[in-house]
């Protein structure tokens, strides 16, 4: 995103609209400009804001005379008076900054629409998750905080250590040149997103690793991480996983059950040829 220092009157509106504090006003220009390198193309400023196509020339003698009145000329506070957000044609791998971070784009760099899988959300029809399996969510990064890819890099690589199995239909997956050591494309390496979900399965077995290997790197990155971790109840309804956070020092709260309400469309081969 850019804006066009020819049409800016450094009004401010666009400020407080960008999740990554990206825009300034530079005082000495007199004009707004935006910090490529902390910029995620999230386009909340050119979508969020209304535009007006005032001339700035107009704007900036209207402002010069009102102030010599003590008074001050500005527009609405949701509105650009001048148009002068401008999206750039974004190539690669600066794309792969607006796929994770605008909502409203399906992701053009790996052909996948939002920033995950369903998940657990359809496990009952999928069985992606099987008895014994444990699925992590694990995100990266926050509006005013943002995540590097470099830094996601870390955690798949320890993850891939630990065996893990990274979900094929992800995202992230999808920029891996090696799935099994869990490492990206080395040219989107220094992008910065707004965020970004890895998903991985695991043994219920390894969980305690894996949460004390995020834990210990979550300290050594310029970002937050959220994880979020799912398994099957048993048959009695007794959910293992709690058990094993809770001994791991996580205080646990059951926050979402499924309880199969969906059509089966996918069994698996083994129930069916039962
Ligand atoms: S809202 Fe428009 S005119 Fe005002 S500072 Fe931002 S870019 Fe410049
Ligand atoms: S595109 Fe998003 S991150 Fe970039 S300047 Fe606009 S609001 Fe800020």
């Amino acid at each position: 995103m850019k804006i066009d220092p020819n049409k800016c009157v450094a009004c401010g509106n666009c400020i407080p609209v960008c999740p990554m504090g990206a825009i300034a006003i530079d005082p000495a220009i007199g004009r707004a400009s935006i910090d490529p390198d902390e910029c995620v193309e999230c386009f909340a400023c050119f979508r969020g804001m209304s535009k007006e196509h005032l001339s700035s020339a107009m704007v900036r003698t209207i402002r010069t005379v009102a102030r010599l009145f003590r008074f001050r000329f500005d527009p609405e506070p949701d509105i650009c008076p001048t148009d002068a957000i401008v999206p750039e044609d974004l190539t690669w791998p600066r794309v792969v900054r607006r796929a994770f971070s605008d909502p409203q784009v399906p992701h053009e760099s790996t052909g996948i629409h939002g920033r995950g899988t369903a998940e657990v959300k359809t496990n009952d029809v999928t069985e992606r998750i099987k008895k014994g399996d444990a699925g992590f969510v694990i995100e990266f990064g926050r509006p005013g905080v943002g995540a590097r890819f470099r830094d996601i890099q870390r955690v798949t690589h320890a993850l891939a250590d630990l065996g893990v199995e990274f979900e094929e239909q992800n995202p992230v997956t999808s920029l891996m040149t090696d799935v099994s050591r869990g490492s990206l494309r080395e040219e989107i390496l220094d992008e910065k997103i707004l965020s970004a979900i890895v998903e991985i399965k695991t043994s219920l077995q390894q969980v305690p690793a894996v949460l004390r290997e995020i834990r210990t790197i979550a300290r050594e990155v310029d970002t937050v991480i959220s994880v979020g971790v799912s398994t099957r109840c048993d048959e009695r309804g007794n959910e293992v996983l709690r058990e094993i956070l809770q001994r791991e020092g996580y205080p646990t709260y059951r926050g979402k059950t499924n309880l199969g309400f969906g059509r089966v469309t996918a069994r698996h081969p083994q129930t069916i040829a039962k």
